[in-house]
């Protein structure tokens, strides 16, 4: 098999191209490497089974040029990070909209099996015990520009589930929710990368708000394996399917156990919302995923427990080259 991955170069996509490669398959990656990067790709350089492609998902003619050549399109490109989104709304806007409108348009063009990758940002504000797959979306107004993230992943998923009921080409969408590992950057705002290299560097622990929010981290290890389990499993096409971890933490309780896990000596510091991401910013308090319907369709079990994922990032940070620190 022939995937096309795009954003193949970023965190949970070189995941991907691992998995892959490892499987025999062949890998064309295209990623404009505004958030990715090479080094993610470094351990299947010279791999035969690999085409780098640098290139904007908005360059319809290059997007439908490669989605031509592959038997099944990995759509994972897109702009991420609350920092990234709040500096940059409009480009953020236009790649995870239109970015994925032409992804999916190629792939139903050429009859080519896709996966969109979404996230559980679209369940918005909606902080409900076990989110479902059709819970309501909660989001807030359109002035903060947070929720444009959420917005758009939300329309994404519409475009990719109505394209794919009225095309009849396999269309999985994957709800990805705080999916955490090696390679994540803190840059664009990821707090478990962020707080580890805060820990390894000494620095203060840049807690925002009270801490007392929640959420639920999924290793990239125990989601990467599902996404090519979901591509072939008729009964998951043309609906969301929740990914993600099953213990909760605070994330205070990330910084205590992020701490203790380093043996680090650094202090905990408590920034407020405002300061950390501008004026008006809305936090979720709580995004617990509902993770049954992954569990019926291809037995989906997560195995990483919360220790283990915070230790492999620690494990690559220290076997890199060096610590980069966050900004
Ligand atoms: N967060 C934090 N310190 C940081 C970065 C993030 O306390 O340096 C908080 C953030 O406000 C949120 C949680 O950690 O409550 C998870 O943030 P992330 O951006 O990783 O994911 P999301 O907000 O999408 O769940």
């Amino acid at each position: 098999m022939k995937a096309l991955i795009t954003g193949g170069a970023g965190f949970i996509g070189s995941h991907l191209c691992d998995h892959l490669v490892a499987q025999g398959h062949e890998v064309i990656v295209l990623d404009d490497l505004s958030t990715g990067s090479l080094s993610n790709l470094s351990q299947l350089e010279g791999s035969a089974k690999l085409r780098f492609v640098q290139g904007d998902i908005l360059d319809r003619e290059l997007v439908d040029e490669l989605v031509a050549e592959a038997d099944t399109v990995f759509h994972l490109a897109a702009a991420v990070g609350v920092y990234n989104i709040v500096d940059n709304p409009l480009r953020s806007l236009r790649i995870n909209l239109h970015g994925t409108e032409n992804i999916v348009e190629s792939a139903v063009k050429h009859r080519v099996p896709y996966m969109i990758a979404s996230t559980s940002e679209v369940y918005g504000k909606n902080d409900a015990d076990g989110l479902k797959e059709n819970d309501d979306r909660i989001y807030g107004s359109p002035t903060k520009s947070r929720w444009s993230y959420a917005a758009a992943k939300g329309l994404d998923e519409l475009v990719a589930y109505v394209h794919g009921v009225e095309s009849g080409v396999p269309c999985v969408i994957t709800r990805f929710f705080n999916v955490v590992g090696p390679r994540q950057t803190g840059r664009y705002g990821m707090v478990v990368p962020r707080f580890v290299d805060q820990a390894l560097s000494d620095e203060p622990i840049t807690v925002y708000g009270t801490g007392t929010q929640r959420r639920c981290f999924g290793s990239v290890f125990d989601v990467v394996p599902q996404l090519t389990k979901l591509m072939d499993t008729p009964e998951a096409y043309n609906q969301a399917v929740n990914l993600g971890g099953r213990e909760e933490v605070s994330i205070k309780g990330l910084a205590d156990r992020v701490v203790e896990l380093t043996g680090s000596g650094s202090a905990i510091s408590y920034i407020d919302y405002d300061q950390a991401y501008g004026e008006g910013y809305e936090d979720m308090q709580r995004r617990y995923p509902d993770t049954s319907l992954a569990t019926r369709l291809i037995g989906f079990e997560p195995t990483r427990d919360l220790n283990d994922i915070i230790g492999s990032i620690v494990e690559h940070r220290r076997s890199a080259d060096s610590v980069p620190a966050p900004v």
